[in-house]
């Protein structure tokens, strides 16, 4: 089969499984296996080897079942990198760019980020930031595995610690990063399955009403932050007065930072000296 046959095949596949952007989504299936990028598709037009068919028809069905790609085709580009992502690890989103663009605007030369997952928040500021220092930490040594290999993949030198939150994490930073767990229970079922039957259920929700990440981020901020530290937090939407009320309890000034769409989407809190 020609590849701009196989192409139209996997976008009808998708759409008939009712897959929204189903022709995306075949398109990054489909140049994964080929090793190319998808704008490049429509430039191809060999045939496609029996191994790289039974490819697609694999990625394909694993798409139909509602696996997401990034899982799918084993990355995410994110920021200015492409990220390894797998089951143990949240698949890094665009609006979490918005995060890294704010934690850029900046002074900071030593940065913890807590809940890594993939590590896309710390590799992205410590690769746009050469010389400065970055500790990621997790709760999934397998995520912590994957953020590892990240790190050596795009060449940035960071430190990873499997960690619940502030336990065992020592020194001060100049800025502290989170996206965490911030979905509540009860509105998990509102996921599309995508999410939530194939993420990590603890990078998406604590268990509880989506607020006690921040907690226990504001609690112990003081304590690992050098005078006049930054905090960035990414929340959910309906989040920005709550947090922004969390974090000024803890004695920090703070602002609230939209995402490209305009929703709330981003928490600065910043400790005085
Ligand atoms: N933004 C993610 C989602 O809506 C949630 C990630 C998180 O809880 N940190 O699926």
């Amino acid at each position: 089969m020609k590849l701009p046959e196989a192409r139209a095949g996997a976008a009808r596949r998708l759409a008939a499984a009712g897959i929204e952007g189903a022709a995306r989504d075949a398109d990054r299936i489909l140049a994964a296996v080929l090793v190319v990028e998808p704008g490049r598709l429509r430039l191809l037009d060999r045939a496609l080897t029996a191994e790289e068919l039974a490819g697609l028809d694999q990625g394909l069905a694993a798409r139909a079942a509602r696996q997401p790609v990034a899982q799918i085709v084993g990355f995410r580009d994110f920021y200015a990198h492409r990220f390894r992502v797998t089951r143990d690890t949240l698949d890094p989103r665009p609006e979490t760019e918005v995060l890294v663009q704010a934690a850029l605007d900046l002074p900071w030369n030593s940065v913890l980020d807590m809940g890594t997952g993939t590590g896309a928040i710390l590799i992205s500021l410590l690769a746009a930031r050469r010389g400065a220092v970055g500790l990621g930490t997790d709760i999934s040594g397998a995520a912590l595995d994957v953020a590892r290999d990240n790190a050596q993949i795009i060449g940035v030198t960071a430190g990873f610690v499997l960690a619940d939150w502030y336990e065992g994490v020592t020194g001060r930073f100049d800025l502290i990063v989170s996206n965490p767990p911030y979905i509540a229970l009860s509105e998990m079922a509102e996921l599309a399955p995508d999410v939530r039957e194939w993420e990590p259920h603890g990078a998406l929700t604590d268990g509880a009403d989506g607020l006690s990440a921040y907690h226990a981020i504001a609690a112990g901020a003081r304590d690992h932050l050098n005078p006049g530290g930054h905090v960035l937090v990414e929340i959910g939407p309906a989040q920005g007065s709550a947090v922004s009320i969390l974090f000024a309890g803890a004695g920090a000034e703070t602002r609230v930072i939209s995402d490209l769409d305009g929703r709330d989407r981003v928490v600065l809190a910043r400790f005085p000296a």
